[in-house]
């Protein structure tokens, strides 16, 4: 176990805000993670999980107590002719998880290549890219109940997974920590590149797992932002869901609209080009930059604050808001 006290985070924050927190521990093992939940200090505190930082805004510095896990490792726990179940600690990164199953010929996350983040946070997360979310394929979630300390096994129905959502995202729920997830994936691949512009980045080639992470890949690459040169948190907000009959005004209003069937009576309208026609894509604002290439992106062009982040945020929430009647809700976490 390591403990630290007054510990910057900003290596732990893929928006590389320099706040501090209080105290930083990090665990190995369950058991260690059982030790720190039952400690009277820690009951006492304020306390966040981690994964990568990934989809976080640090606002102020952290008066408590960040955890963050060490637990790693990808395992076989059952093969069968057509799939297997892999057994994956919540801490490893969650593209080196995609690596080894392509490497392997199994398939099911080729699509969420490139995704930043921990494998215990793309199940709290349900992450998603190109018509495949983490659901698809997560079997179970290893979980310890932070108020009883109970270790629970959470099948996919319990996890009540929807779009970036799930019930360990619900604040209402008893907070649980993820340890361990078991993914299910195809021994048979079948291919999803129907979406975004995956398949003109094959140009005709027969799809093969490498290939498809290399697309999936390559058409990130030129759209997004790595946060290693350029401080962000990937989509800063969710794509709206409207019903079908508001978004029909809407489409008098904007024939150019573009959108996506999401379930029954209900319409996604990507978010991006919401911000876009408000005009804030390409434009800065102090330290604060929202990408060129991707209106949903808020970025750090250097030394930005959390504040400062928010701020722009607002401000485009209340663009879009004024214009559309859309309300965009953060796909970031605010945090302080
Ligand atoms: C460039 C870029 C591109 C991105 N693209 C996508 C994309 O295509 N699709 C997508 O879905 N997301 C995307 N994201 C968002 C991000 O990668 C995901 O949300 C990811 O799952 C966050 O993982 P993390 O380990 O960084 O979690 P963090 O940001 O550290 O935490 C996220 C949440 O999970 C909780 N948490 C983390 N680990 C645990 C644990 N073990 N137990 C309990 N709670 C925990 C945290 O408290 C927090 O609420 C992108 C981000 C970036 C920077």
């Amino acid at each position: 176990m390591r403990i630290e006290e007054n510990y910057s985070l900003e290596k732990y924050n893929t928006f590389h805000i320099p706040v501090k927190t209080r105290w930083f521990m990090e665990y190995s093992n369950e058991e260690e993670l059982e030790r720190i939940l039952r400690d009277e200090y820690f009951q006492e505190c304020l306390s966040l999980h981690i994964g990568s930082g990934s989809n976080l805004l640090f606002i102020n510095d952290f008066n408590g107590i960040i955890l963050h896990s060490t637990i790693k490792g990808i395992d076989v726990l059952e093969e069968t002719e057509d799939s297997v179940l892999l057994h994956v600690g919540a801490a490893e990164k969650w593209d080196e998880v995609v690596a080894y199953a392509v490497s392997q010929g199994w398939g099911g996350i080729e699509n969420l290549s490139l995704i930043p983040g921990e494998a215990g946070a793309a199940a709290i997360q349900n992450i998603g890219a190109y018509g495949v979310e983490a659901k698809d394929v997560i079997e179970t979630v290893e979980a310890y109940n932070q108020l009883t300390f109970e270790k629970r096994i959470f099948t996919n129905e319990e996890c009540k997974y929807g779009y970036r959502s799930s019930f360990f995202k619900n604040e209402h729920n008893d907070p649980y920590i993820v340890t361990y997830i078991n993914i299910r994936l195809n021994k048979k691949p079948q291919f999803l590149v129907n979406y975004g512009n995956l398949k003109e980045e094959l140009a005709g080639s027969e799809p093969t797992l490498q290939r498809v992470r290399d697309a999936v890949i390559a058409v990130r690459r030129r759209k997004l932002p790595d946060p290693e040169e350029l401080g962000n948190a990937g989509s800063f907000f969710m794509n709206p869901v409207i019903p079908i009959k508001r978004f029909e005004k809407l489409k008098v209003q904007y024939p150019e609209i573009p959108s996506w069937p999401a379930g029954e009576g209900m319409i996604k309208i990507p978010a991006g080009w919401l911000i876009e026609q408000c005009g804030f894509k390409g434009k800065s604002h102090g330290p604060v930059g929202v990408y060129e290439k991707q209106a949903l992106v808020l970025v750090n062009l250097g030394g930005a604050r959390g504040d400062e982040i928010a701020l722009v945020a607002e401000s485009i929430r209340t663009a879009v808001n004024d214009r559309f009647g859309i309300e965009l809700m953060p796909e970031v976490k605010y945090v302080g």
